[in-house]
């Protein structure tokens, strides 16, 4: 019996692990779920998978979420703030943590997991792109286990050969890393009409359901920039190991290449819960409730190479890659803000990179490593972009 902590429980990730681990209720118990704005469905979590936490990020809602849990009857302990997700996410009792949370609120909870030592399923990809060096360290440190969530990762985890070697990819006999993407709803659209895509459109995805950050992201292929980044630390590998492919059927999900010749790809339908269930198991595997590949209807399996023009947040995410981590960080800050303000109708789809880009160029690229220095950096770069987006307004 593993005790489970989901942190972003309310969320698209958070709601499929609860749906994996209630069909296994012989191997999982839940020890705490998380959300922030979503105070009734956190609590028809509460009563359905019995945590014995519910925590609340934003403090100022405690009394509204005390007084909820009362009315509906939810016996689990309700708290809330930033220290509460640490502490439920470290605490003695539980084994893994699933880290949903979106963006950069979720580094201090992921953090505090991988220091306890926990078993960590990340999907959180922000913490890792904002922190990746002291991330790792921190993992190796306590040896915390970090099982990759984000389906591509996954893939790429299942890729790999038994004696791979974090770090040295040729040493495993790996020539490439094969990062796929579906290239989002705005594949095949005129550039021309780049700047009047709605809100509406950027939140649609061909392929995936997600929450409205990461579907935007899909949409600019940051979120695939984020995945560049996010592979080079966890497999310890360089931005040369990594080319990225476009493959609008989504459904190889990464490749790995071989010296000798061979590609070893990981498919599946379109479903999160695959890689979650993978995560809470390995190295076992247990049911995720996801349909087979029907391989007799399966359509073409196309594959081409992300276009600059279209997608330069894509390129932008993967040179920030080789400048390191002040630029990585900045990125995902400014980013995480030029969404906000897209999705807030204040600038358009296309003024995202243009922020992003503007952002980055305003600011040298300087040493960090200490978590203090990263937070002030990810502060700076959110009031640039901020900034910014005032002048755009
Ligand atoms: P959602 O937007 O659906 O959910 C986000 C979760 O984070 C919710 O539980 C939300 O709470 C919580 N949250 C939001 N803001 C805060 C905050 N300030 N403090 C604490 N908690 C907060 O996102 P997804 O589930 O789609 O994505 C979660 C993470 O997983 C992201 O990092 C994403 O990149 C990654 N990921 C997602 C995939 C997917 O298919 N969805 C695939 C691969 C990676 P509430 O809703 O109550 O406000
Ligand atoms: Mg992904």
């Amino acid at each position: 019996m593993q005790t489970i902590t989901i942190l972003g429980a309310t969320g698209s990730i958070g709601c499929s692990t609860l749906d994996v681990i209630a069909r296994h209720p012989e191997r999982y118990r839940v020890f705490a779920i998380t959300g922030n704005s979503q105070l009734r469905p956190l609590m028809e979590q509460a009563l359905a998978c019995g945590a014995r936490y519910v925590v609340v990020a934003d403090e100022q809602r405690y009394t509204e979420a005390k007084a909820l849990a009362a009315d509906m009857g939810v016996q689990s302990e309700v708290l809330c703030g930033v220290k509460a997700l640490e502490d439920v996410s470290s605490a003695p009792e539980v084994d893994a943590v699933m880290a949903a949370i979106v963006g950069a609120a979720g580094l201090l909870p992921t953090l505090a997991a991988v220091k306890a030592g926990k078993r960590v399923l990340l999907a959180n990809k922000e913490a890792l792109v904002m922190s990746g060096a002291l991330f790792m360290d921190a993992a190796k440190q306590s040896g915390a286990t970090i099982l990759p969530i984000d389906s591509e990762h996954n893939a790429i985890f299942q890729c790999l050969p038994h004696t791979f070697t974090y770090g040295n990819l040729p040493a495993s006999g790996i020539s490439s890393i094969l990062l796929t993407g579906s290239g989002g709803p705005f594949r095949e659209r005129p550039l021309t009409d780049f700047d009047s895509i709605t809100v509406e459109e950027a939140c649609y995805h061909p392929n995936w359901s997600m929450g409205r950050k990461i579907t935007v992201d899909s949409a600019t292929m940051m979120n695939k920039g984020l995945e560049f980044i996010e592979a080079c630390w966890l497999f310890g590998a360089s931005p040369d190991d990594i080319t990225v492919v476009l493959h609008p059927q989504s459904t190889i999900h990464s490749m790995v290449q071989y010296v000798d010749g061979s590609v070893i790809a990981q498919m599946g339908n379109p479903d999160m819960r695959t890689p979650i269930a993978y995560g809470l198991a390995y190295p076992e595997r247990i049911d995720a409730g996801v349909g087979p590949l029907d391989f007799a209807t399966l359509a073409d399996l196309t594959f081409s190479t992300p276009c600059r023009s279209r997608f330069p947040n894509l390129y932008l995410a993967i040179e920030a890659c080789r400048v390191g981590q002040s630029a990585t960080t900045r990125l995902n800050a400014a980013n995480e803000v030029a969404v906000a303000a897209f999705l807030d109708g204040q600038i358009r789809f296309s003024d995202i990179a243009r922020i992003n880009e503007q952002t980055l160029n305003k600011m040298e690229p300087i040493d960090v490593y200490s978590l203090q220095q990263i937070l002030e950096q990810d502060q700076l770069a959110r009031h640039t972009a901020a900034e910014l987006i005032r002048g755009l307004m």
